[in-house]
């Protein structure tokens, strides 16, 4: 079949797949405390919807599949999952975005099932305001899950900390010395204006990570580390003896939306072709089905009205938050 072309040309190589909207942690940009509602169980896709959905994205072409959520481990017998992609897909890659909460449990099933990759969200290194931050959080069930995932093989690690402006933006010496010491890549994120994150300005300020990673050169003599570029959006630099990596992830100072190769589907079987806009596709009762053809259209139709970029930094406001779009 003929590869998932956007009107701008743009490839479509990677899709996200969120297999809850739920989660155990209230991340103060992503969630509110209360209020949020959740899909019901029957609106979920089942693990089979979920292979069918991927097995047809991956004959479009898709060659790398990210599970996450909500908190992708709350749901139950995950590493099944996993199994059920890898053995019953052709997916090059599968990797998985998690808080890492529950990561102590579930490690090494998840890969012996075959997932290749974990990128761990961890937003400060200081308990408190680790749990001020996801509003009940405790660190150090965080490091149980790290610890977990180095022991189960995932290498490199990757933790993707969102940087904000008077809160933990005085941490990056401390995450500069962990990939000094440590195989780790830590990638720094910015804020975007989306659900929760839109509403910022509480805890700390957005911070200009492209300003950021200046002052970091000039401090640190940080320097491009090889690959600069991975198969994601982040840009890493390294200390020259360093183990580990620093990536920046620039969505609002330094967009990316040129090479977007990103498509997503929601625990409800809605895709997503652009993050920043609510429109979607619903290919639910397709995927039910097993109609293959209409699941392929689905994803063409959402790529034809795939918009240029996000218009953030000219008010844009996103909606739905992310516990919902799968990050
Ligand atoms: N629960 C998992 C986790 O936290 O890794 C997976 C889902 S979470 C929605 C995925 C990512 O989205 C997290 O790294 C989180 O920091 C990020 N995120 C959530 N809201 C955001 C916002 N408004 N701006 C930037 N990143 C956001
Ligand atoms: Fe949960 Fe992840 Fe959102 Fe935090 S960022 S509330 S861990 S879904």
């Amino acid at each position: 079949m003929a590869p998932l072309t956007d009107t701008f040309g743009r490839v479509h190589k990677s899709l996200r797949v969120s297999v809850t909207d739920r989660c155990n942690l209230r991340c103060r940009y992503c969630m509110p405390a209360v209020g949020l509602p959740f899909a019901s169980r029957d609106e979920l896709l089942s693990f089979e919807d979920l292979r069918f959905a991927v097995d047809v994205a991956v004959s479009l072409g898709v060659d790398n599949i990210r599970i996450t959520g909500g908190e992708p481990l709350l749901r139950r017998e995950l590493p099944k999952l996993v199994t059920m992609i890898a053995d019953g897909t052709q997916a090059a890659d599968i990797a998985m975005t998690t808080n890492a909460l529950l990561l102590h449990r579930h490690a090494e099933a998840l890969a012996e099932a075959g997932l290749d990759r974990v990128n761990i969200s961890l937003d400060s290194l200081r308990p408190e305001r680790f749990t001020k931050i996801t509003r009940h959080g405790i660190l150090a069930d965080v490091w149980r899950g790290i610890e977990a995932a180095c022991d189960a093989g995932f290498s490199p690690i990757r933790i993707n900390a969102l940087l904000l402006d008077g809160f933990n933006d005085d941490e990056v010496a401390d995450w500069l010395a962990m990939t000094e010491e440590r195989e780790i890549d830590v990638r720094f994120m910015e804020l975007m204006p989306i659900g929760e994150g839109a509403k910022m300005g509480r805890l700390g300020e957005f911070l200009n990570l492209t300003d950021l990673k200046d002052r970091m050169v000039e401090e640190y003599g940080l320097v491009p580390a090889d690959p600069e570029v991975g198969n994601g959006p982040a840009r890493y630099w390294k200390r020259p003896d360093a183990k580990g990596r620093i990536g920046f992830i620039t969505p609002m100072s330094n967009s990316y939306c040129d090479s977007c190769s990103r498509m997503r589907l929601t625990s409800k079987g809605q895709l997503r072709a652009c993050l920043a806009y609510d429109d979607e596709v619903d290919i639910s009762e397709a995927i039910r089905e097993r109609d293959r053809e209409a699941v392929a259209q689905g994803f063409r139709r959402a790529l034809r009205e795939k918009p240029a970029g996000h218009q953030w930094r000219d008010g844009q406001v996103t909606q739905t938050g992310m516990s919902a779009l799968g990050g």
